[in-house]
């Protein structure tokens, strides 16, 4: 891998192989336009019918007062936009929305929602792809900085053998205004890699495989989220341990750390020491549901139930990921309310 492949390694924030979501970003990246405390208010509606993938970021981008988002139509309520990319640009302003259709029926599929960046001239770059049956990706230019207009739309390859999807777009300052697209699929390999441009996104290059994770027997496929600083600092995510081993978590925080740098290097090309590092322990963080769990979360249910006031709650019951939790929350909730009537 090239000094210019180290350095935008050292640029990005790459959290991979979880599945805890990282926002931000140099150009504002976010959400919704939710209006926070106070009075309810009636929600801003964006889009009637548009869904997006986690995996492609950018995915909305503030502008001065606009607020640019892609997205793919399900067509639900019209058949004609079925798979449709599109912008949708929503001014805080004057609260008005303006649709643009990057591309006709695509393909219905999350993985084709738009990343977006913003150049330093203030025009959009606009960049989606298949989910994995295409070797090329697509990309659109805005015109001048009017994310409600944009030049026709180009494509590029970066090998005949590649099946590409995810877009994730970033520009590095220390590295000439460089460029890059975060995809996964070169050569067909499913694994995270990058292509980049050396002119704000108008024509493209091939790069290289980004963690190229051995394949034993199927086509193993790390999956990434990167964000960038837009200089020159890269944070990388590693997970160590599972369920069941206790000798990981006796390490020290040094040796842990030394242990993601030594797979990293052997496994992503990684060069160097890592300028800083933090540990987090969640040692017993996930439950593990062994065979029975269903009957014992009945009869704990069943007890708790006889105690008035007293309701349980949280990843032991009913799911660890966040939703089943917040549904066991309210459910505890309402059990405690109807104890005290
Ligand atoms: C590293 C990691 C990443 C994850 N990523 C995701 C993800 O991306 N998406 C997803 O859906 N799920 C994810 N999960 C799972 C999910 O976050 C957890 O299952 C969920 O947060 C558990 O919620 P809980 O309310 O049961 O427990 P917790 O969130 O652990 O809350 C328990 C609380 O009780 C407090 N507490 C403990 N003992 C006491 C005491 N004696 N007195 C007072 N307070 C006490 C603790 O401090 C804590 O605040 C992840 C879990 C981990 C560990």
């Amino acid at each position: 891998m090239g000094r210019r492949a180290e350095n935008t390694l050292a640029a990005l924030l790459l959290v991979a192989g979880c599945t805890s979501s990282t926002g931000g970003g140099a150009s504002g990246t976010g959400g919704g336009a939710g209006t926070g405390g106070g009075a309810a208010t009636a929600p801003i509606v964006l889009s009637e019918d548009g869904g997006w993938c986690w995996f492609e970021s950018p995915r909305a981008l503030f502008q001065g007062t606009r607020l640019i988002i892609g997205s793919v139509a399900s067509g639900w309520n019209n058949a004609a936009r079925k798979g449709d990319i599109e912008t949708i640009v929503h001014d805080l302003a004057t609260g008005t929305n303006t649709a643009f259709e990057l591309h006709n029926q695509l393909e219905l599929d999350d993985h084709d929602s738009p990343a977006f960046l913003i150049r330093p001239d203030g025009r959009f770059v606009a960049m989606y792809a298949k989910h994995g049956t295409e070797n090329h990706f697509y990309y659109r230019l805005s015109n001048a900085n009017n994310p409600t207009t944009w030049a026709a739309e180009q494509t590029f390859t970066p090998t005949t053998a590649t099946q590409l999807t995810y877009s994730n777009l970033f520009l590095l300052t220390a590295e000439n205004n460089r460029v890059y697209d975060f995809y996964r699929g070169l050569d067909a390999s499913y694994k995270p890699s990058y292509a980049y441009s050396d002119d704000l996104g108008q024509t493209w290059r091939s790069g290289n495989i980004v963690i190229n994770v051995p394949s034993t027997g199927t086509l193993q496929r790390p999956y990434a989220r990167y964000v960038s600083n837009g200089t020159d600092t890269v944070i990388v995510r590693c997970s160590i341990g599972r369920y069941g081993d206790l000798t990981d978590l006796q390490r020290d925080d040094t040796d842990l750390t030394s242990m993601a740098v030594e797979e990293l290097t052997s496994y992503a090309g990684f060069r160097g020491s890592p300028i800083e590092s933090r540990v987090s322990r969640w040692g017993g963080g996930l439950p593990q549901y062994a065979v029975g769990h269903l009957d014992r979360v009945a009869s704990i249910r069943t007890a708790v139930a006889a105690v008035p006031g007293l309701a349980v709650c949280g990843a032991s019951y009913d799911g660890v990921g966040i939703p089943a939790c917040i549904a066991t929350g309210r459910r505890a909730a309402a059990d405690v309310m109807v104890g005290r009537q």
